[in-house]
C-alpha cells in the first residue's frame, strides 16, 4: 500500500508546471501508480483552467487566445495516465480516449518493461519513454545492481535494484533525493517502503536501505549530488559514490 506521496506544494508545482522537469518527471511517475495523486492533480489542473477562464474573461483577453491557453490545459490533463481501470471511459474526454487508445495500440510489451537476471518489470507508464535511454545493468556492491537512465540535459536518473537482503550502507545526503519505488519493499531505519511509494530526502537524515523481502527491491532514483557515507568501512567508498543511489 502506497503510504509515501509527493507534499500537497510539489503536486501543485507539478501542475504549474513550475518544478524542474527531472522532478516532474518523478511526479508524474507516482501518479501513474497513486489514484489518490492522480485525483488531486485533476481536481488542481481543473480549479487553475477555471482561474485561467476567469482571467481571461475579466481582463476581455481575445477569444482566441483563451481557446488556445485551454487547449494547452486540456492536453495537460489528457495526458495523465489513468491507474482506475474501472472508470467509466465514457466520462473521459474524446481527447482521453484517443490518446490512452494511441498508447495502448502502439507499445507492446518491450516497451513497457525492464528486465534484470531474468525478471521483468513492468515500469509506469511515465518512464515508458526512458526505456530506451535506459544504459545496461552493473554490479555494485552487495547485491546492490544500478542501470543509468540518461534524462538529457536534465542530467542522470538510476534504476537501483537491491536483491533480498542487498542494503547500501549507512550515508547521509549533501543534496536532495527523490526516490519511487517501483516494485518490492524495502526499508532504511527510519521507514519501511512500498510499491508506489514517492521518498524524498535532504540534508540531515542519516539511513540505511535494506530490501527485506525475498523478491527484492526495484526503485528509480534522482540524486543532485553525490551521497556521503557515514560509517567504517564504507566511509571509503565515499569517492566513489556518485555510482551509488543514496
Ligand atoms: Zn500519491
Amino acid at each position: 500500500m502506497i503510504r509515501f506521496h509527493p507534499s500537497a506544494h510539489q503536486l501543485k508545482e507539478f501542475v504549474e508546471g513550475t518544478q524542474s522537469p527531472a522532478i516532474s518527471l518523478m511526479v508524474s511517475a507516482h501518479c501513474d501508480m497513486c489514484e489518490k495523486c492522480q485525483r488531486f492533480v485533476e481536481i488542481e489542473t481543473e480549479s487553475l483552467a477555471a482561474q485561467m477562464v476567469s482571467t481571461a474573461n475579466d481582463s476581455a483577453v481575445d477569444a482566441g487566445d483563451v481557446a488556445f491557453q485551454f487547449g494547452d490545459m486540456l492536453s495537460q490533463i489528457t495526458q495523465l495516465p489513468s491507474t482506475n481501470n474501472n472508470r467509466s471511459e465514457s466520462n473521459q474526454p474524446l481527447e482521453y480516449r484517443e490518446l490512452a487508445r494511441n498508447i495502448d495500440e502502439h507499445e507492446h510489451v518491450g516497451c513497457r518493461t525492464i528486465e534484470l537476471d531474468g525478471r521483468t518489470f513492468t515500469l509506469p507508464r511515465t518512464l515508458h519513454r526512458y526505456i530506451d535511454k535506459t544504459g545496461n545493468w552493473s554490479s555494485l556492491v552487495g547485491k546492490l545492481w544500478q542501470a543509468p537512465v540518461d534524462l538529457g540535459n536534465q542530467g542522470v536518473a538510476n534504476f537501483i535494484f537491491m536483491g533480498s537482503g542487498g542494503s547500501v550502507p549507512e550515508h547521509t545526503h549533501r543534496g536532495t533525493e527523490y526516490t519511487l519505488v517501483i516494485d518490492g519493499e524495502f526499508s532504511d531505519g527510519l521507514s519501511r517502503y512500498d510499491t508506489g511509494d514517492f521518498i524524498f530526502m535532504d540534508g540531515e537524515k542519516t539511513h540505511t536501505p535494506k530490501a527485506e523481502g525475498k523478491e527484492g527491491c526495484l526503485v528509480f532514483s534522482i540524486v543532485d549530488q553525490p551521497l556521503h557515507f557515514t560509517s567504517g568501512l564504507a566511509r571509503l567508498l565515499n569517492p566513489f559514490s556518485h555510482l551509488f543511489f543514496r
